[in-house]
């Protein structure tokens, strides 16, 4: 039977962009280009690798977002991705982590699945512990931050490198993974697969193809709050030291007067 890997993939603001929020504290993704998480192009190379070793295997790539999401969902499919399932709904609008850990862990379970891979972390919300709570969600083992990862015999197999050690770890399928940005560089989307892109299905689902209440989700669902945001101030002018021969003495007064020493 075919090994079924589903790669959870994030479309985010593009970090390079001026990033504000919106009046309700929401991130503002309207007015900013936004594009496929740098680190989960890694989770998805994983996959097409994993897939490629496998006798016979399916990437589907998944992912929450607003309309524009697809085009995380078109990378993905161009870098070689077999097909997309794309949640998308107006009540899904500030929903946090643990809503947006029950959004995918529900269209997972409908996709069905050997393995899901995600990313170490996404470039925006950063918090890194999707992973963890939707392998809770599902119900099965989860192995985290593998800077490489096999599978083979009904195991994933994979290595977690620490500050100080490397541990050798290994779940039975089903399982979620993630993958961290040492997993190996990211394949680029060659021409052919990028015209093949166009033609793979992008399948589209709302809450209520899941059985989720809008309460569950959005901002009303949300364990997190935002209570204030404030503009970061301008960037000042800074102080230039000219070194006359007591240069490294007048660095180092500046860095204790500033308390960084
Ligand atoms: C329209 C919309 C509005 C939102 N508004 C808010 C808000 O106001 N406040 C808030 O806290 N959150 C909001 N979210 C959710 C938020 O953007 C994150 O998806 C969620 O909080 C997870 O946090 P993270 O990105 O830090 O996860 P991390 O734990 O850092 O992500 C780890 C990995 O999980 C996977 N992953 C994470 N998010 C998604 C996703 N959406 N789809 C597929 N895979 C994913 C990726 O593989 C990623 O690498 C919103 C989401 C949507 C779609």
């Amino acid at each position: 039977m075919s090994l079924r890997i589903v790669v959870c993939v994030k479309y985010v603001p593009d970090a390079t962009g001026d990033r504000k929020f919106a009046d309700d504290l929401t991130v503002d993704r309207d007015d900013v280009d936004g594009l496929l998480s740098e680190l989960d192009e890694y989770a998805v190379e994983q996959a097409l690798q994993i897939a490629e070793e496998a006798d016979d295997a399916e990437v589907t790539v998944l992912t929450v977002g607003p309309e524009d999401a697809k085009d995380a969902l078109r990378k993905a499919l161009s870098m070689g991705a077999d097909k997309a399932v794309h949640v998308e709904d107006d009540d899904l609008h500030g929903t946090d982590v643990m809503g947006t850990s029950l959004v995918l862990a529900k269209a997972i379970e409908k996709t069905g699945y050997d393995v899901v891979i995600a990313g170490m972390a996404s470039t925006d919300g950063t918090m890194g512990v999707l992973p963890a709570i939707l392998a809770e969600r599902l119900g099965v083992p989860q192995v985290t931050l593998l800077s490489e990862v096999k599978i083979e015999d009904g195991k994933v197999t994979g290595r977690r490198d620490g500050d100080s050690a490397s541990e050798q770890l290994e779940a039975s399928l089903p399982a979620v993974v993630s993958v961290t940005d040492q997993s190996g560089e990211a394949r680029y989307p060659s021409f052919k697969g990028i015209m093949a892109a166009k033609k793979k299905p992008v399948e589209s689902l709302e809450l209520d193809d899941l059985d989720i209440d809008a309460d569950e989700v959005g901002l009303a669902g949300a364990w997190t709050a935002v209570d204030s945001a404030a503009e970061r101030p301008a960037r000042t002018a800074g102080t230039i030291v000219k070194d006359e021969g007591e240069g490294g003495k007048q660095l180092a007064g500046f860095l204790a007067e500033q308390k960084f020493i």
